[in-house]
Order: structure tokens, then C-alpha cells, then sequence
């Protein structure tokens, strides 16, 4: 049975589409069409923005609710969202191959914590006065920017949509969601939860579509702040538009982060989190440490950790409980990961294990190791985005920092080391916007984002609700 959407959900209504175009989806592990959906056109977009638009700047409407007002419909929103949990979880499966024991929690679990997490925030959310340096006093406000693009890749679907949703709802603005073309039946699915929890008219709306109908969206008259997620070239261009428009936007762009063990790690102790900092979700995530480190004095003893790591992964269909990696998202990515294979053999790279495809049928790869890479080698350097790992000798720390940090990417770093003391002073040299000791997990707590080609501003966290909001300075008692 497939799943298939007539309907585009805009305005608080699923309306007919302006066109009679489809997105089909595509199951990557058995290559069956699985689903479609409308593809939005420009008239879509152009109704979306409206909507979104109209329900900003009702007087009485959303960006006007209390904190506790806007808290209690996120609340409503979040209850929904978990009832559809499992589903979403087999949807994101079923569409990028992502191993439904990682669905669960990245996407099921992670969108309605943020919900709440940021709909208190919002209920908290308060005037600031402060004392006048020149006298009287200043009181600081924060209203929502408005309507807010948002745009987002097929790798981890839920959790990045709502990095975004939740604080810029929290926060009072409307949204124009545009999944990307590979997973858009989670995101109807959620689309039917904002119904059911009776968000208003207008404050979320989904309109699927590729590159030229996001392109279209990020410059479009009616939106006033974009965030984006994926990679660095669409990251760019979008970024030009915004400079063009001086319109706000937050871009969450690629990695090539390192795991840099240190000479007194124990990788087999905590081989478990290492897996997940490097080859999670089929080792399509943007903050994974796909350069392995390695202190020259253990590097033999190193290489055959992570090879046995990779050898011992469990591999096949996503929604078997048990698996730890599933097919790459699509034909594309596949043909994309194997030309960075070959061209890790060309540099002079060792493939320890993988390399081959796994099955007749899905775009799986088998999990890749590379021993004797160097740093100037293509796979050390750009973005694979699949099960690739290189390992790259160091000599000692200075030299390992200086790897490390010749990236033209800064997101996400680990430091693996008994000394978790040495690791937190060790974290203070990496280059990027996050960095894990003995493993990696985004805290929601904390800004989350990019230094160089990672992308620019900050998500989670306070930061990432600021993203959303205009100061304004009101100064009392100036004569
Ligand atoms: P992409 O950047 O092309 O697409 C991501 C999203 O942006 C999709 O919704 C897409 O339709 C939209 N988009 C693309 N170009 C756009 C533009 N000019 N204006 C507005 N919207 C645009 O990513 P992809 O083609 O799906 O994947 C290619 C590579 O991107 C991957 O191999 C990986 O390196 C990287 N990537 C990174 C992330 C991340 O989380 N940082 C996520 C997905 C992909």
C-alpha cells in the first residue's frame, strides 16, 4: 500500500493544489515507490506566504498571543505529534533509510521535547530593564521577525524541522515550511497533527518542492527571515539572495569533523558512542566526525578498532529493530559516495574494510574504512555524507589541533580520551561550533551551529530562539 497526498495543507486548510505535478517518493532500501505528494508550484509558495503573512499580521493573532497562550497551543501540538510517533518513525525510515531505533528517537521523541522546551521559554520570555548608563533607563523587547522560510534536507527530517519550528513559533512568527523532495510524507504527517492540535490559520504551512520552488521562497517579498539546513553550495546561494534582500538568515551547511583520539583513550570502552559520533544514520549527519585522528604511536592499534567497528556493523532494512545501518538516501548519494571511494583509492588510501555495495536492490553501501589517508586527500577534506571514515596519523597534539583544524568546515569535533578534564581543555583548540568529549549529542540547552563553511548563526538553546526575535530598545527618562 502507498501513501499518497492529494492535498497541500495551507492556511489551517489542505487545499488542492495549483498544479497537477507529484513529488513520488521512493523506498531506498527496496527502490519500490512508496508515496507521493503535490509538488507546490510558485503559486503555492505565493498562497503559503500569504497565509502566513495574514495570520502574522492579525492584531489579535498569534505573534499578539502571550507566551502562555502560544505554550499551551505548542503543547496541543506536541500530544499530537506523539500519537503519530511510530508512524513518523516508520515514514522517515521507510523514506531515507534511517534505522527506525534512531527514528524513534531523533524523530518521534526530539520534536516534541523542543516544542515544549521552547513554549516555556516563551511563557518566561520578559521585558528587560536596564539601568541607563547616561541616566533613566532602557527596557529592552523582543517581538517575533515574522514570517519565517524554512528549509530543510531529508537526513534527519523532524529533529531539523523542528530546530527550527519550535523556537520561531514559540516566538510568535508564521512559517513556510519547504521539506526537501525525498521526505515529505513525515511531513504531511505532521501538517495533520498541526490540524488536529488546531494551530491557527495560517501560523504553519508545507509546501514540497526541490531547489528552484526553495530558491523561489528564500526571495520572496513576504518572508522576513529564512533558515536553512543542508549543504554548503545550496547554503551560498541562498546566502546571496539574503545579502541581496539584507534579509536574516541562519544556515546550518555541511562538516567534516574530526574524532581526535587521544594517546590515553580506551576506543573499545566506549566503542558504542564512538559509532555514533561517526557513522550514525548511515553517516548522514552533518556534525560527524568522519576523520579519524590517530596518535602515530597507536595507529595500527587504532585503524583496527574502527575496522572491526565497521565490519561488525548490522546492515539491512531500516525498520528491522535490530539494524544499525540502512541503505543511503537515494540513487544520487549512492553513485556520490562511491566516486568519493574511488577517489580515496586514487589518493593512495587503504581500504580497510567496505567499499562495495551490499545488495542487489537499495542504495546500500557497505561501512567504509580508509587507512593511510593525509590530510590533503579529497576524502579527508569534503563532505562524503555515507559510512566513510579516514584514518590520519598525528604526531603529537599541536600536530593533531593543526589537522584538526585545517578544515574548511567547523561544526562538530569529538575528543576521545581517559581524561575527560584533558579532553574539555583539549575542546578549547578545536575550531568549530561544537565539540563532544567521548561521544556526541546535541544538548538542546546549548547553541548548536557552524564556524567557516559550516554555516553562520546559531540554533538551540536561548540563541536559537533569539534568531527569531527583533530587539527593540525603548529608552525612558531621556531629556
Ligand atoms: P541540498 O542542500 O541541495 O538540499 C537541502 C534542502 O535545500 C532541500 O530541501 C532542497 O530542496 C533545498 N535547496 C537546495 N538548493 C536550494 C536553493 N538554492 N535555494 C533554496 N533551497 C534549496 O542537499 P542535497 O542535494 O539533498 O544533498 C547534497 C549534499 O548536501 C549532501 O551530500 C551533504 O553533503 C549535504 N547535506 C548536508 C546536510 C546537513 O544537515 N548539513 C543535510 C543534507 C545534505
Amino acid at each position: 500500500m502507498t501513501i499518497d497526498y492529494t492535498d497541500l495543507y495551507l492556511d489551517g486548510r489542505w487545499v488542492a493544489p495549483a498544479t497537477n505535478s507529484v513529488v513520488p517518493v521512493i523506498s531506498p532500501s527496496t527502490e519500490a515507490r512508496i508515496g507521493s505528494v503535490p509538488e507546490g508550484s510558485e503559486a503555492d509558495i505565493d498562497a503559503a506566504v500569504s497565509a502566513a503573512r495574514t495570520a502574522f499580521d492579525d492584531p489579535s493573532g498569534w505573534a499578539h498571543w502571550d507566551g502562555k497562550r502560544r505554550a499551551d497551543a505548542l503543547a496541543l501540538f506536541a500530544e499530537q505529534l506523539q500519537a503519530r510517533g511510530e508512524e513518523t518513525a516508520t515514514r522517515v525510515s521507510s523514506q531515507n533509510g534511517m534505522p527506525i531505533s534512531l527514528a524513534r528517537q531523533f524523530e518521534s521523541g526530539f520534536p516534541a521535547l523542543l516544542l515544549q522546551y521552547y513554549g516555556e521559554m516563551a511563557v518566561d520570555s520578559q521585558d528587560e530593564v536596564r539601568p541607563g548608563m547616561l541616566g533613566g533607563s532602557t527596557v529592552v523587547t523582543r517581538s517575533p521577525i515574522g514570517v519565517v522560510a524554512a528549509i530543510v534536507p531529508w537526513n534527519v527530517p523532524q529533529a531539523i524541522t523542528f530546530l527550527k519550528l519550535a523556537p520561531a513559533l514559540a516566538a510568535g512568527c508564521t512559517v513556510v515550511l519547504k521539506p526537501a523532495p525525498e521526505t515529505v510524507l513525515d511531513a504531511f504527517l505532521m501538517a495533520e497533527a498541526a490540524a488536529a492540535a488546531g494551530l491557527p490559520p495560517g501560523v504553519l504551512n508545507v509546501v514540497p518542492g526541490g531547489r528552484e520552488l526553495g530558491a523561489y521562497l528564500v526571495g520572496h517579498p513576504g518572508v522576513d527571515k529564512v533558515s536553512f539546513t543542508g549543504s554548503t553550495a545550496a547554503g551560498r546561494a541562498i546566502a546571496r539572495t539574503c545579502g541581496d534582500l539584507l534579509r536574516p538568515v541562519t544556515l546550518e551547511l555541511g562538516g567534516k569533523s574530526a574524532a581526535i583520539v587521544l594517546d590515553d583513550a580506551n576506543l573499545t570502552d566506549d566503542i558504542e558512542s564512538f559509532f555514533g559520533a561517526t557513522m550514525l544514520n548511515n553517516g548522514q549527519i552533518c556534525w560527524l566526525c568522519t576523520r579519524v585522528l590517530a596518535p602515530a604511536t597507536r595507529y595500527d592499534e587504532i585503524v583496527d578498532i574502527v575496522t572491526d567497528l565497521a565490519r561488525n556493523t548490522a546492515v539491512g532494512d531500516p525498520l528491522s529493530d535490530t539494524t544499525q545501518m540502512g541503505p543511503l538516501v537515494s540513487q544520487r548519494q549512492r553513485d556520490r559516495v562511491e566516486g568519493y571511494i574511488a577517489a580515496g583509492r586514487n589518493d593512495g588510501g587503504r581500504v580497510t574494510t567496505g567499499g562495495q555495495r551490499v545488495a542487489e536492490r537499495g542504495w546500500f553501501i557497505e561501512p567504509t574504512v580508509f587507512a593511510d589517508v593525509r590530510p590533503e586527500h579529497t576524502i579527508a577534506r569534503e563532505e562524503i555524507f555515507g559510512p566513510v571514515l579516514s584514518v590520519i596519523s598525528y604526531t603529537d597534539e599541536d600536530d593533531a589541533v593543526a589537522i584538526a583544524n585545517s578544515s574548511q568546515y567547523g561544526l562538530g569535533g569529538t575528543v576521545w580520551t581517559a581524561d575527560a578534564e584533558r579532553g574539555a581543555q583539549f575542546a578549547r583548540r578545536i575550531a568549530s561550533g561544537t565539540v563532544g568529549i567521548n561521544g556526541y549529542a546535541n544538548d538542546p540547552t546549548a547553541p548548536f551551529g557552524g564556524i567557516k563553511n559550516s554555516g553562520m548563526g546559531r540554533e538551540l538553546g536561548p540563541e536559537g530562539l533569539s534568531s527569531y526575535q527583533n530587539l527593540k530598545s525603548i529608552y525612558l527618562d531621556v531629556r
